[in-house]
């Protein structure tokens, strides 16, 4: 069996539904799951919503009617026969959204955000899987919070791999082609989120414990590349790279494929392919056991909005263990994630990424015991398989604060 993924960039609108339909068709429409998540920025979107009930710049209502709209237009452009289930699910997943906000007591901003967020991936399923049988195709959607057992910690929970083994193993008819939400997972009683763009991740737990076949996920852009093609006009296709070399990608965030979508993948040795979903005949990227890189080249990956901050002692004695320590502790309270680390005898650096918004109360908290400076909006550039024309290109374009070798990678965080 084989699982597929569809990104929101592949269901923005009524022809990237019609388009889903149409790789379904061209690849065979049994023995698949379908997972996908929600249409175009909707997640940005319902971000929007909890913000609004939250800190209330913005009404609810107006941004509830902003994801309205959007995905009536798409209802629309699709067509449905005016008594169609999808106008009753449509409502229906409204009204919860609605019942929800106005019931709540809680105050935990994470819970909220999970609560709201997910009727992004609830919304686009339901909408895809209706339009598939519109169509005339037999499909199952199935409620991937059922499915996929987490613990508690919203926004970034994980898996319980026994229970959603054995969930995931008796529930999904491996011979049926089956629609599901990514990127959702559920605890006892409520909906929980496996951080974002984790739809990778969900094709991929379900990848592991159906024994499937491969994943293939499809995209806007042929394959992984060398570098984003948004950034770098030269970027070229990579046909094969091994597990490993793809982990270390992804960990230094090339944000095509989700970090933690190829471990579940390599321990079975599922092969993981990206493609095109508009070129179905390019064969795009394939992940698997084998040759590390190829063709060999070096790889760009940029990430921005990092903060670079230096931490030294207020006695200007030397940052030993103790201190390390000190500061891992208020890095980890915080939940700020550390993408690059710099140690020298009085000084202490490391590049960091704001995640959930609290460098401020990191920094009120650990300025009372160091000296702390920092730098806000810098660009961390991590390339491996470095060759001296791409190290020096780079050194030429940007002012380079920091830098970082090892034996196949080069990091620079610039401004
Ligand atoms: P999805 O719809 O699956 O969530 P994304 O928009 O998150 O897709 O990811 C696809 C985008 O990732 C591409 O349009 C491309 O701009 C960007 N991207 C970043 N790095 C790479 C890379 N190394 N190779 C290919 N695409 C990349
Ligand atoms: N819809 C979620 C997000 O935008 C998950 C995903 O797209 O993978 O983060
Ligand atoms: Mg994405």
């Amino acid at each position: 069996m084989k699982i597929f993924k569809f990104g929101g960039a592949s269901v923005k609108d009524a022809d990237g539904v019609k388009n889903l339909l149409k790789v379904l068709k061209h690849e065979g429409l049994k023995n698949t799951v379908v997972v996908v998540s929600a249409m175009g920025k909707m997640t940005n979107a319902f971000e929007k919503i909890v913000d609004a009930y939250f800190y209330k710049k913005i009404a609810v209502s107006d941004a509830i009617l902003h994801v309205r709209n959007y995905h009536l237009a798409i209802i629309t452009d699709l067509s449905f026969d005016e008594n169609d289930v999808i106008f009753f699910d449509f409502e229906q997943i409204f009204a919860q959204l609605s019942g929800f906000l106005t019931k709540n007591t809680s105050k935990d901003y994470n819970y909220i955000y999970d609560q709201t967020v997910s009727f992004g991936e609830l919304l686009s399923t339901k909408i895809v899987s209706a339009y598939l049988t519109k169509d005339g195709v037999k499909n199952n959607w199935i409620d991937v919070r059922e499915q996929i057992r987490t613990n508690d910690f919203y926004r970034n929970a994980q898996v319980d791999w026994i229970e959603t083994t054995k969930r995931i193993s008796s529930n999904i008819d491996a011979s049926k082609l089956t629609i599901t939400q990514g990127f959702l997972g559920g605890n006892k009683e409520n909906t929980t989120t496996l951080g974002r763009e984790g739809s990778d991740y969900t094709a991929a737990i379900f990848a592991h414990c159906l024994n499937a076949e491969s994943v293939t996920i499809w995209k806007d852009v042929i394959g992984v590349l060398n570098a984003d093609p948004r950034s770098f006009e030269e970027a070229k296709l990579l046909e094969q790279i091994s597990y490993k070399e793809a982990i270390e990608m992804a960990f230094y965030g090339a944000s095509v494929i989700h970090p933690k979508t190829l471990k579940p993948l390599e321990n079975k040795l599922i092969p993981l392919y990206v493609r095109s979903f508009i070129d179905l005949d390019n064969l795009g990227t394939s992940v698997k056991k084998g040759v590390d890189l190829y063709p060999k080249t070096p790889c760009f990956i940029l990430k921005k909005k990092q903060i670079l901050v230096s931490i030294s002692a207020l006695d200007f004695s030397f940052m030993v263990e103790h201190n390390l320590r000190d500061i891992f502790n208020y890095l980890h309270d915080h939940k700020l994630k550390v993408n690059l680390i710099q140690n020298s005898a009085l000084s202490f650096t490391v590049c960091i990424e704001d995640l959930y918004g609290n460098f401020d109360a990191f920094y009120n908290n650990i300025e009372s015991n160091y000296k702390v400076s920092f730098n806000r909006g810098v660009t961390l550039f991590t390339v491996r398989h470095f060759d001296e024309i791409s190290v020096s290109k780079i050194e030429k374009s940007h002012t380079v604060l920091l830098k970082q070798t090892s034996r196949e990678t080069i990091q620079f965080v610039v401004e």
